[in-house]
């Protein structure tokens, strides 16, 4: 635990003497409470984010510790998202093409969930094997025959997992570098972890998308680090990782795949590299200045939106929630909305129906609770999949005139009679938000 008075950074140990954000605190915002769990007092942490005035890393101190975040009922299954399933096939197929790999390679996800990804690496007739914390996520996945440990990944758990099964020629560490507060011992891991000439592929939220897209509600206890790409090479080098080559992909808002070798057997950095770090530095992001004017932003975002609910309430407007991620209740907290101005959430996973967010108590209903009480307006929360979100709701919600809303990047309300993506919707797909 990293809550002392002196709070320090994980990859150089300087004082973090400097705010990136300050959201106040909040209670874990995957904490989903029963109806009798909304009786209750829970308590909030303080979401205070620091950026390290001598290597840039924008880091959330440790001060909900991690082991109480990831418990053995983790509320979130990957599976209950198509897109991320389609995301994961189409990452497998990619890497099978890009390294070779073949029938004697040996891949291991760390923080591999129910098996969503994996399941696409064993249907190719490849060796895999899960690294996963939460106890019921692996199960689902032993359950669709993904070998998986349940263990917190560091060098030690990476050195017993390499004596009885061999080092991985993919590692992948998809949505986990971001959550880890012991950086330097699971960095230690995932370089235990890869073969000598292997490849390690790891994605991430882009902390330049993140401030370009004002995306704070990202923020919240399970983040621990919010990385550039100069700071994930900082990051890696603590397990003698050298990164190579890097991808922009849309996820998340727009997320990073950073690819990485141990040091001695690294190629040169891509031109990607050389062109995303010079980027960064344009945007101000290689200096402590450019990484320190993020919090104006942020209040003016929640002015924006209480604005809009005060007014609709005033002027007598309904407005229901659709999605309830973990992002959703940042901003929420932060906002402090509660029932008085969205009077209940929708949200497509079953696990989270007859529950109530943590902090705000809105309710979360079915889908179906959106067409029975016709709302003027739907907050979207999950903000990341607007598109596929516009596809379903469209049809439904214009039928009654109603409107979708949007906080961030700037509040934005849509009207789905009048554009295109009504028009042509299709059936819509399963959704469910993506929570890490
Ligand atoms: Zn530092």
């Amino acid at each position: 635990m990293n809550a002392g008075s002196e709070l320090s950074c994980r990859v150089c140990r300087a004082s973090l003497t400097r705010t990136f954000v300050d959201l106040g605190s909040a209670p874990p915002c995957e904490a989903i409470l029963s109806p009798e769990a909304a009786e209750q007092g829970e308590v909030a942490y303080p979401l205070h984010v620091r950026v390290c005035t001598e290597c840039l890393l924008v880091q959330l101190p440790e001060v909900l510790p991690a082991d109480e975040i990831f418990t053995d009922e983790y509320p979130y299954f990957s599976s209950f998202s198509t897109s991320w399933i389609e995301h994961a096939r189409r990452y497998v197929e990619s890497m099978r093409q890009r390294l070779g790999l073949t029938s004697d390679s040996f891949v291991v996800e760390v923080a591999s969930n129910d098996g969503y990804l994996l399941q696409h690496v064993a249907q190719a007739g490849l060796r895999c094997l899960g690294v996963e914390p939460t106890a019921n996520t692996a199960a689902a996945a032993r359950e669709r025959g993904i070998e998986t440990e349940v263990c917190f990944l560091g060098r030690s758990s990476a050195t017993d997992i390499v004596e009885r099964h061999g080092r991985a020629d993919l590692v992948v560490a998809n949505n986990v570098y971001a959550h880890v507060p012991d950086l330097d011992d699971f960095t230690g891991g995932l370089a235990t972890l890869l073969a000598e000439d292997g490849t390690l592929t790891i994605e991430v939220p882009h902390l330049m998308r993140l401030i370009e897209l004002r995306q704070y509600d990202t923020i919240y206890h399970e983040h621990f680090q919010y990385y550039t790409l100069q700071t994930i090479a900082r990051a890696l080098a603590l397990g003698g990782l050298a990164v190579t080559d890097v991808e922009e992909l849309p996820t998340h808002g727009g997320s990073l795949r950073v690819y990485a070798q141990h040091d001695a057997h690294a190629s040169e950095p891509s031109a990607a590299v050389i062109d995303l770090l010079a980027r960064e530095k344009a945007a101000g992001l290689h200096d402590l200045e450019g990484l320190t004017g993020f919090e104006s932003a942020v209040h003016s975002v929640k002015r924006d939106l209480l604005r809009f609910l005060l007014d609709a309430q005033e002027q007598g407007f309904t407005v229901a929630g659709y999605g309830a991620p973990g992002k959703g209740n940042t901003m929420l907290n932060h906002c402090g909305i509660g029932r008085d101005l969205l009077a209940f959430t929708v949200d497509m996973n079953p696990h989270k129906h007859g529950k109530f967010l943590p902090g705000s108590r809105i309710p979360v209903l079915a889908p179906s609770a959106i067409d029975e009480a016709q709302p003027d307006y739907v907050l979207v929360l999950p903000w990341n999949l607007r598109e596929e979100i516009m596809r379903q709701l469209a049809p439904s919600v214009s039928s009654w005139g109603g409107k979708l809303v949007f906080a961030v990047p700037t509040l934005d309300i849509v009207d789905p009679a009048s554009t295109a993506v009504a028009a042509t919707s299709p059936v819509a797909p399963v959704i469910q938000e993506v929570a890490r």
